[in-house]
């Protein structure tokens, strides 16, 4: 049998000079398979490669029926070899005919054969074949051999994975890693997009398998290990993930794996069996990824998870490209697929090409998310293993609208698509039609609908969306684009663009609201068990009040002369507005003493986002100049429901009758004000939540500038006056029967109302 260490370093060294070879992908194969065999000391050796329709082919065979290649095959499951494929495991036995799974094929005449090793052959983590020695004595193989098998699995994972092997299947059928795929998730933000795979983390292709020297390469991986671990302590250190509990919870996991013990050993073994360094790292994380994929238990798959993107990053320290550059896939419609990110380095990706996001997470409120919707591009989220399911340049069509994705589409899924865009496109030309019309109800009342905005490149949307103005300016989203403090020149220079865009049409910036899940990268923050309960937006701006001085400072100033609407985030007691007044009042009174023009008019506004301040709505309006509903986080401190979570998107449903009653109760308090409120939620941008709000008395309304049409034309066909007397009467009725969304769909269907 083969000889200890040796063994596995002349069979890889025989492989190498077999890729280098000119020669056909067939007779490739064959040569592979017989210097398996031969090195193995095994009598068979072959290659089963996996087709778009589940079926385990025969490509190539040393020692069994040779005319059996290219027609035996088994399904995914069926035999030894479809059960291989189907659990991405190794089998080693001593014989096979005893296994309860085996099947025989008569045509192979592998009857006469005992022993038989199968490994699968891995890509991330998927099985796109098996590749199997067989003897005829009866023996189990031993671990070295083991190792060996699945290492030359790798080089076959490489020419499958490089398409070199297409064409050589039987007529009629692909091979699998050309096999569409269709993946349910959230639709998070709504639209159709069509392009290819842009992997935000791209993957290093490992081109280079087999090593010179092993030891030059155990030095490059030491080396590439020992930046990765400066690289995130770095990140640990420096305090820039202090705020973001969750995203330092995981860069601790990495900490903690960069040092495993246990990983090295084995990245080394396999370099020491004649792997390069990449191709060591890849070989390890294939391992694990196919562990990842059986293993049910939520958690340790999350570990493993980590462990996954731990390996991306070493390859790409390896490739020397830390960093993971723009790839030059931006010159064509692109779709952007990744586990998560933030808003700032989406817009790193923002180009005339983006056409979609794909996240693995996200949650509809999520700040990237925010941000896409503010683009003008869909997102999927929730979809689970979709970065090793996506390979970089595959086409993709991301609907938005359905939540849906499709991988390597057929061409009539992308025919059907093609219908659904040109579709879309003329709606979208019937509600700029509406652009310019007044937004009354069908009853004759007038609503106001604005548009929720942040970024420079929102502007041209205010009149192109027909809205009304902008409700909500969240003016924090200049501060987490940018690498450093914005100058207060800079800030009143885009306030004063945000004004001159509007025109007459008002305005309401909101003060910085970071903390919780909006981290500005610069600022040095402490770490905290919650962030979404601690120090954040009007708490952070009242103890460090240097901050808000200055952002209201340029406030007043871009304002000059003009009316200026101002709102505070996150308040939850009324005094907290009583103090920003002061702070407002003194800069005034510091500009009109230095001669400066201050602003005709200003409103002071709260947010209502904290439950604390359903209690105080007296005292409150008492205090204010108008209110405005942050549903996003009202709803999760209400539900006790992290808006960031992705786990506990679809959980509970923001039309719930608590909710809504909650919702009316604001209305009803700032009735006996004279003061409206306005809500700025992501609800008030979904066509059957805004009939929900028109129906429980809100007349003002901030959304997506996207959503204004749709939710224009609905307001057209709503008697708002008669939706009002069902639905406050149906949020007062006892849980249990038909929910509030069962309700109002019936109540749009029966009155023509476009949802
Ligand atoms: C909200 O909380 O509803 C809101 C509008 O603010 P943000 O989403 O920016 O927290
Ligand atoms: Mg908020």
């Amino acid at each position: 049998m083969m000889d200890g260490a040796a063994g596995p370093r002349t069979l890889l060294k025989r492989l190498r000079e077999v890729m280098a070879e000119d020669l056909s992908a067939q007779d490739r194969l064959d040569k592979i398979v017989k210097h398996i065999a031969q090195n193995m000391v095994a009598e068979v050796c072959s290659v089963y490669v996996l087709r778009s329709d589940a079926v385990l082919e025969l490509f190539a065979t040393e020692g069994l029926n040779p005319q059996s290649v290219h027609e035996a095959s088994l399904r995914v499951g069926q035999g030894l070899v479809g059960t291989i494929a189907a659990t991405a495991r190794t089998l080693n036995l001593e014989d096979a005919q005893a296994h309860p799974a085996f099947a025989y094929l008569p045509e192979t005449g592998e009857e006469i054969y005992h022993s038989f090793l199968g490994v699968p052959i891995l890509r991330s983590g998927r099985a796109l074949g098996v590749l199997v020695v067989q003897n005829q004595t009866k023996r189990i193989y031993r671990e070295d051999e083991v190792e060996a098998l699945e290492t030359t699995a790798m080089v076959l994972a490489e020419m499958i994975a490089s398409g070199e092997l297409e064409g050589l299947e039987k007529q009629g059928a692909g091979l699998d890693l050309s096999r569409p795929l269709s993946l349910q998730g959230a639709a998070l933000a709504d639209g159709i997009g069509l392009g290819h795979v842009v992997l935000h983390e791209p993957r290093v292709v490992v081109t280079n398998l087999f090593n010179e020297d092993a030891e030059i390469e155990s030095q490059r991986l030491q080396k590439a290990l020992r930046s990765l671990r400066i690289s995130i302590d770095d990140m640990l250190d420096s305090g820039q993930v202090a705020t973001d509990g969750e995203h330092r919870e995981v860069l601790e996991a990495y900490r903690m794996f960069a040092y495993d013990r246990g990983w090295v050993r084995r990245m080394d073994e396999q370099i020491q069996n004649g792997l390069t360094a990449e191709a060591a790292v890849e070989k390890v994380q294939s391992d694990n990824r196919a562990r990842m994929m059986r293993q049910s238990d939520p958690y340790l798959r999350e570990r493993l998870h980590d462990f996954d993107d731990l390996a991306y990053r070493l390859l790409r320290e390896l490739a020397g490209r830390p960093h993971g550059p723009l790839s030059d896939a931006l010159d064509h419609d692109y779709v952007v697929v990744a586990r998560n990110m933030g808003a700032a380095e989406l817009l790193d990706y923002n180009g005339p090409n983006l056409r979609g996001l794909v996240l693995e997470e996200g949650t509809p409120t999520s700040h990237v998310v925010i941000v896409a919707r503010a683009l003008g591009i869909p997102v999927v989220g929730q979809l689970h293993n979709v970065v090793s399911l996506a390979e970089n340049n595959n086409a993709i069509i991301v609907d938005g609208e359905e939540g849906e994705i499709f991988l390597r589409p057929s061409e009539e899924v992308e025919a059907s698509y093609a219908e659904k865009v040109r579709f879309r496109a003329k709606r979208r030309e019937v509600y700029e039609k509406l652009t310019d019309k007044a937004a009354v109800s069908k009853d004759g009342q007038s609503i106001q609908l604005l548009m929720n905005a942040g970024l420079l490149m929102d502007l041209p949307n205010v009149h192109q969306s027909g809205a009304d103005g902008i409700g909500l300016f969240r003016t924090e989203l200049q501060f987490m684009v940018s690498s450093r403090f914005p100058r207060p020149g800079e800030q009143e220079e885009l306030y004063s663009k945000v004004l001159d865009a509007a025109g007459d049409k008002p305005v309401t910036f909101r003060t910085l609201d970071v903390g919780g899940d909006k981290v500005l990268p610069y600022m040095k923050s402490l770490h905290e068990e919650n962030p979404a309960l601690g120090w954040r937006a009007v708490r952070l701006a009242l103890d460090r009040p240097a901050l808000i001085r200055s952002q209201v400072r340029a406030l007043l100033r871009a304002a000059s002369g003009r009316h200026l609407r101002l709102m505070v985030p996150m308040v939850t007691e009324t005094r907290e507005m009583t103090q920003v007044r002061e702070i407002v009042n003194r800069e005034v009174e510091l500009l009109s003493r230095f001669g400066h023009r201050v602003p005709i008019s200003l409103q002071l506004g709260a947010m209502i986002e904290v439950p604390s301040l359903l209690f105080q709505m007296d005292d409150l309006l008492n205090s204010v100049d108008f209110v405005s509903v942050g549903s996003n986080d009202l709803f999760q401190f209400i539900m006790a429901s992290d808006r960031a979570n992705p786990k506990l998107a679809k959980r509970f449903d923001p039309l719930n009758r608590g909710f809504l009653r909650v919702l009316r109760h604001i209305v009803v308090g700032c009735e006996r004000h004279g003061k409206p409120p306005t809500l700025c939620g992501e609800i008030a941008g979904k066509p059957l939540s805004a009939l929900a709000l028109l129906g429980l008395g809100y007349r003002s309304v901030s959304m997506a500038g996207a959503a204004i049409g749709p939710v224009k034309a609905l307001l057209f066909e709503t008697d708002i006056a008669r939706l009002q007397e069902r639905l406050l009467e149906e949020i007062q009725k006892p849980y249990g029967g038909q929910t509030i969304r069962e309700f109002l769909t019936d109540y749009a269907a029966a009155n023509g109302i476009p949802y």
